[in-house]
C-alpha cells in the first residue's frame, strides 16, 4: 500500500573515528547531492566510532539544509530525560533539522559492559515506550509544571520541561518484532528497518501490524512514515529507481537511506536515482489519481476550527493550524491570549495579497494582521479567525546610502533595525522596546528614545507598499497615491497591510543612557516639576517616567529613563543634572552607549499573553497642576500598576 508520503532520500554514514572528518565530508556530499537526510549509527561501546551526538552536532554546524538523524540511537545507554534535552538542543541549533531515530538496544553484552542492565525483548518495548512518553513530555513546554513519570524502567520526578525543539521532532523506531511494531503504530512517527535484516514478506507483515496498532488508538496509518536502510542497488539509474519505486507503490516505503561510505555513490543516489524514483512514483500516483497525503495527524485535523476552508489555503503560503506543533508559539500575542483558526505566514507582497483574497472568502470570520505582536489592543490575534502574520517579511536593506534611505519589512523587530542601522552610524527613531514589530508601530506613530530630537517614526517614512482590501498592491509616497501615504502615517492598520516601508534615517552616534529613580512621595509636585524640566531641556534629551502602585510603608518611586543624543559626557551630565535636583535620588545609572545597545532589550521567545489587555493613553501638551494632582490621586488609589509619561515632539 502506498501511503502517499513525500519521497525522501538519505545517507547512512559510518561514524569512523580513524578519519574523524570523513563522515563530516560525506554528510556535506550528501547535502550537495540533494539528499534529505544524513544518518549515523550509535554504538557507544564501539571504540572505533565517534560519539554519535558529538558527530551529529559537528555535522549540523557544517551543513545548512540536510536533516540529521541517529540511525538509531541506543536507548539503554541514554537516559531519556537527558536525551530529550540533547535532541531539542540539536534541533534548535540546526534550525529544525533533527529527526530522532530511536532503538531499544541490541548487542547486550556490549551494553552491559558499559554499565546498563540487560533487558529482555519484552522489557525493551516497555522501556522504549516509557522513554518516548518522557521525551515527548519534556518537549511539551506548553504544559505547566514539571514532568512526573514512574515507569518500570524510567522515572522522572518533576523534571523541568524544555528546551522546546524548533519543530515537532519525529521519533523513528528501528526493530522488527511484533511488539515493537505495535508500539510504533501507537506512538512512533516512522518505522526504520534495514533491508539486510528483512525476510521476504516482512515489509508487508510489518506494515499490517503497524496499521492495525495505529487504528486501535485512532491514528491514521498515514501518520507513520515507512523508512528503509538499503544497500547500493544496480549501478545504472533506471533499474535501481524502478526497484525503489516499486517498494513505494507496494509497501509505502517513502524514505530510502543508502548505506555505503562512498561519495560517488551518494552523488549518484541523490542526483540521479532520487529524481528518477520521484518521477516514476508521481507518474503512477497521477495515473491512479492519488497525490501526496496530508502530513497532519488525525488529532491535528480534529482541532481545526469551523468555517475555515483549510484545503483552500493558496499554494506556497505557509499556514499554521491549531493542531500544529508551532501553534502554541504563534497563537497569542504579547498582550493577549488568542486561539485563531489559522495563521498564514506570507513571505512576499503577492502572498499577502493571496492571504487577503483567502480572508475575503471568509466574510464571517475575524481577520487580524500581525507584525511583531506587541499591539496594545491585542487585535493582532483572535479566537477562531484568520491571522496574517508578517514575521517572515523582515528584511532590512539600504537602498540609497547617500540619502540614508532604507527599506524595512513589517516583520522586523526594532532591535534588529537598530542593530542593522548602527553598523552605519545611523538610527531610526522608533520605540523603547526592541521586541516591538515595525509594522504596527510604523503605521501608528512611534514614540521612542529619540523622539524629541528626531521626531516620530512616521516622520521618517518616505514610501510604503500596501496591500489593500481588494488585493491590489499599491505604492504610496508624496507623489504616488498621496492620500494613501497620508493615511498610512498614523492610521495604517485601517487602510491595508503594509508590506514594506522606506525610511530616511538619521545619523546617530554614541548616546547617553540614564536611569534615575526618585523618591516621588510628593507625587503631584514631582510630576509638575519633571514636566517643566523636560519642556525646558534641549531637544537632544528624551525622557520617560514610570510610576507604579505604592507599596505599604515605602516611598512612591518614580523611575526616569532618558537618552541624551550626544557622545559628549559633559553634555550628558549637563542635561541630567537639573533632574537630579528634583527629588531625593534612590538610584542612578548613566552610561555612554549606542541606540542599538539600548534597544537590545527583548528576547525572541514566543509570546504568551493571556486574557484581554487593558490600557489607555492620551496626549498632553503640558503637565498641569490639575493633571499632576489627578495622577497622584489615581496612583494613591492603586488605579494603575504601570503608569508612564513620555516626552515627545511632533514635527509640524
Ligand atoms: C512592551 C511594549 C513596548 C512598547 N513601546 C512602545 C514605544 O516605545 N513607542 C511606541 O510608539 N509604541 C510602543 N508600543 C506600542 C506599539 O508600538 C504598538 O502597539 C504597535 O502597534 C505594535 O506593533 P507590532 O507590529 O509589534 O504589533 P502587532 O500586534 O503585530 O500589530 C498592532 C496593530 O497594528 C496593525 N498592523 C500590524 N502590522 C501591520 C502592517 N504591516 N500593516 C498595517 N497594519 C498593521 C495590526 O492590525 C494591529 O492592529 C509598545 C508596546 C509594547 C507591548
Amino acid at each position: 500500500m502506498d501511503y502517499g508520503h513525500r519521497l525522501e532520500f538519505g545517507a547512512f554514514i559510518t561514524p569512523t573515528a580513524a578519519d574523524p572528518m570523513a563522515p563530516v565530508a560525506l554528510a556535506r556530499v550528501a547535502e550537495a547531492s540533494g539528499l534529505d537526510l544524513a544518518t549515523f549509527q550509535d554504538h557507544p561501546y564501539q571504540p572505533s566510532f565517534l560519539d554519535a551526538w558529538t558527530l551529529m552536532s559537528f555535522v549540523a554546524a557544517q551543513t545548512e539544509r540536510i536533516r540529521i538523524a541517529p540511525n538509531v540511537l541506543n536507548l539503554p545507554l541514554r537516559p531519556p530525560a537527558v536525551l530529550a534535552g540533547a535532541a531539542a538542543s540539536l534541533d534548535l541549533l540546526s534550525g529544525g533539522r533533527f529527526d530522532l531515530g530511536l532503538g531499544a538496544g541490541g548487542f547486550w553484552d556490549a551494553i552491559e559492559s558499559m554499565g546498563a542492565p540487560r533487558l529482555s525483548p519484552a522489557e525493551s518495548v516497555v522501556a522504549l515506550e516509557e522513554a518516548i512518553d518522557i521525551i515527548r513530555g519534556l518537549w511539551n513546554t506548553g504544559e505547566r509544571g514539571g514532568l512526573f513519570a514512574d515507569g518500570e524502567f524510567h522515572h522522572v520526578r518533576g523534571a523541568k520541561r524544555g528546551p522546546r525543539p524548533a519543530h515537532e521532532i519525529p521519533i523513528l523506531i528501528g526493530a522488527l518484532k511484533p511488539r515493537m511494531l505495535r508500539l510504533r503504530g501507537r506512538k512512533g512517527d516512522g518505522w526504520l528497518p534495514s533491508m539486510a535484516y528483512l525476510q521476504p514478506g516482512d515489509l508487508a507483515k510489518g506494515n499490517t501490524v503497524i496499521d492495525e496498532a495505529a487504528a486501535s488508538v485512532g491514528r491514521d496509518p498515514h501518520e507513520i512514515r515507512r523508512l528503509l536502510n538499503i544497500g547500493a542497488g544496480p549501478s545504472s539509474t533506471q533499474p535501481w529507481a524502478e526497484e525503489l519505486a516499486q517498494l513505494t507503490l507496494e509497501h509505502g516505503t517513502s524514505t530510502f537511506i543508502v548505506m555505503g561510505d562512498d561519495p560517488n555513490l551518494l552523488a549518484h543516489f541523490g542526483q540521479e536515482v532520487a529524481p528518477a524514483v520521484r518521477e516514476l512514483v508521481s507518474a503512477e500516483r497521477a495515473r491512479h489519481g492519488t497525490g501526496e497525503a496530508s502530513t497532519r495527524s488525525t488529532i491535528a485535523l480534529s482541532r481545526r476550527r469551523d468555517g475555515i476552508d483549510y484545503d483552500g489555503v493558496p499554494e506556497g503560503l505557509a499556514a499554521i493550524e491549531p493542531g500544529d506543533f508551532a501553534y502554541s508559539e504563534v497563537s497569542s500575542t504579547y498582550m493577549r491570549g488568542g486561539a485563531p483558526g489559522i495563521i498564514l505566514q506570507p513571505e512576499t507582497a503577492e502572498q499577502v495579497a493571496a492571504a487577503v483574497a483567502f480572508a475575503r472568502r471568509h466574510p464571517g470570520i475575524p481577520l487580524s494582521t500581525r507584525s511583531g505582536g506587541h499591539g496594545i489592543s491585542g487585535r493582532s490575534t483572535n479566537d477562531g479567525g484568520i491571522v496574517i502574520d508578517l514575521r517572515r517579511m523582515n528584511d532590512i536593506e539600504v537602498i540609497d546610502h547617500d540619502r540614508r534611505l532604507v527599506r524595512i519589512g513589517p516583520g522586523a523587530r526594532w532591535m534588529e533595525v537598530a542593530a542593522a542601522l548602527g553598523e552605519f552610524g545611523w538610527a531610526l527613531s522608533s520605540g523603547d522596546y526592541g521586541g516591538v514589530g515595525v509594522g504596527g508601530l510604523a503605521t501608528a506613530g512611534g514614540i521612542g528614545w529619540l523622539a524629541r530630537e528626531h521626531g516620530l517614526t512616521i516622520d521618517h517614512l518616505r514610501a510604503a507598499e500596501i496591500v489593500l482590501a481588494d488585493g491590489s498592491i499599491k505604492r504610496a509616497d508624496a507623489s504616488t497615491n498621496p492620500d494613501l501615504f497620508w493615511a498610512v502615517r498614523g492610521a495604517g492598520a485601517n487602510i491595508g497591510i503594509v508590506t514594506s516601508f522606506e525610511f530616511e534615517v538619521s545619523e546617530v552616534g554614541e548616546i547617553g543612557w540614564a536611569q534615575l529613580s526618585f523618591d516621588a512621595s510628593d507625587t503631584a509636585a514631582f510630576l509638575e516639576g519633571w514636566g517643566a524640566l523636560v519642556e525646558a531641556a534641549p531637544r537632544d534629551l528624551t525622557a520617560f517616567l514610570i510610576l507604579g502602585g505604592r507599596r505599604p510603608g515605602q516611598p512612591q518611586v518614580a523611575t526616569m529613563m532618558a537618552v541624551v543624543d550626544s557622545p559628549d559626557p559633559d553634555t550628558i551630565i549637563d542635561r541630567l543634572n537639573p533632574f537630579a535636583q528634583l527629588a531625593p535620588l534612590l538610584q542612578q545609572f548613566v552610561q555612554l552607549s549606542t541606540y542599538a545597545r539600548v534597544m537590545a532589550n527583548a528576547d525572541h521567545g514566543p509570546q504568551s499573553g493571556a486574557g484581554e489587555p487593558l490600557a489607555s493613553s492620551a496626549l498632553l501638551d503640558h503637565i498641569t497642576p490639575e493633571f499632576a494632582q489627578a495622577a497622584e490621586r489615581m496612583l494613591e488609589a492603586g488605579g494603575s500598576y504601570f503608569f508612564q509619561l513620555r516626552s515627545t515632539w511632533a514635527h509640524a
